[in-house]
């Protein structure tokens, strides 16, 4: 098996179908072997009904089908980890991800093997200001910060060499930020400009708040320097109260100066408790991470692994 093609599917029922005549139609001409490795990611409308039917058809079709809904990281795992090809392209079901580009980044990898991986990225920027502004902000904060890489507008529509893929699949954490473990496994990445297409049907299941999650997560997992600002804020603040000291003194003894007290001791208080409790937060998202990964949950839990007549008994 030369290629498989991994697909995460979370509802996307109509969406199936069309991808499947898209590669069809795309991968015509080519003369190697291909498969399919549809997840479904515990989609509550009719798509594992639809992935069945596709079974019947003349491709090599895998489905894993999840016992719930476990996110697009732990579907990408499952399906790096159900593929049997020697390349594995990671590729959404709503075809905003167009399959010939997969076409062209297999054609890559045959003629430049000195990469391992093609990624696409995003270079035109359909979204809004406001979303490009924190977005901006939050690969400025985490490539200062952490000693990997992250590349602005990387998708994870990407095609690896075997290898890779194994890298991959040894990092068994539970909190998976794929677009940084893609980056810290090493290996050398192309990154090519693609366009993003509208959505074949359905909605995009990233929401703002959903973002905004992502990106803690991001950080979260791959620094520690939020850990640090703990300890730069207790410095600051024990340096500025020391000379604070002084100068309260010295106007008392040299001035006779009173200080007046209420105000600048609530208002103290209330900014240390805060400081205080941010930064127990802060620990504490630590060590809930900690807490989850140690229990050594499964990324996901397949119900059954469904492969078509293509692939014999
Ligand atoms: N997806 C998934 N599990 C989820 C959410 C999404 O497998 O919990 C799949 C979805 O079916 C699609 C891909 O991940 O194939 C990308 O999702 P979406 O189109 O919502 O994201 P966007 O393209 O807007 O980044
Ligand atoms: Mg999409």
């Amino acid at each position: 098996m030369k290629l498989s093609l991994v697909v995460p599917c979370y509802n996307e029922e109509k969406n199936v179908p069309l991808f499947y005549e898209a590669v069809k139609k795309d991968f015509a001409n080519v003369n190697f072997e291909y498969e399919l490795v549809f997840v479904n990611d515990g989609s509550r409308d009719g798509t594992f009904r639809e992935l069945q039917r596709l079974c019947d058809g003349d491709l090599p079709v895998k489905i894993v089908n999840f016992s719930r809904n476990f996110g697009k990281e732990s579907a990408m795992y499952a399906g790096l980890k159900e593929s049997e090809g020697d390349y594995v392209t990671i590729i959404d079901a709503d075809l905003q991800q167009r399959p010939s580009i997969a076409l062209d980044m297999v054609n890559m990898l045959d003629s430049e093997p000195e990469y391992d991986c093609v990624a696409a990225y995003q270079d035109e920027r359909k979204e809004s200001k406001l979303l490009v502004f924190f977005k901006d902000g939050f690969y400025k904060l985490i490539n200062k910060f952490s000693d990997t890489e992250f590349i602005q507008g990387a998708s994870d529509f990407r095609t690896f060499r075997r290898p890779m893929v194994e890298a991959i699949l040894q990092m068994d954490e539970y909190f998976r930020f794929s677009k940084g473990l893609f980056s810290w496994v090493g290996f050398n990445t192309k990154f090519i400009p693609y366009q993003v297409e509208e959505r074949a049907t359905g909605a995009s299941k990233w929401s703002f708040w959903k973002l905004f999650k992502y990106a803690m997560e991001g950080i979260f997992a791959f620094t520690t320097a939020p850990l640090r600002i703990a300890t730069v804020l207790g410095l600051v603040t024990s340096v500025l109260s020391i000379i604070y000291l002084f100068v309260v003194v010295v106007q008392k003894l040299a001035f006779g100066i009173d200080v007046a007290g209420y105000a600048t001791i609530v208002t103290l208080i209330l900014l240390l408790g805060g400081i205080q409790l941010s930064c127990i937060g802060i620990i504490g998202e630590y060590i809930a991470r900690t807490y989850i990964q140690t229990k050594g949950r499964p990324i996901y839990i397949a119900k059954d692994v469904i492969k078509n007549h293509k692939y014999g008994k």
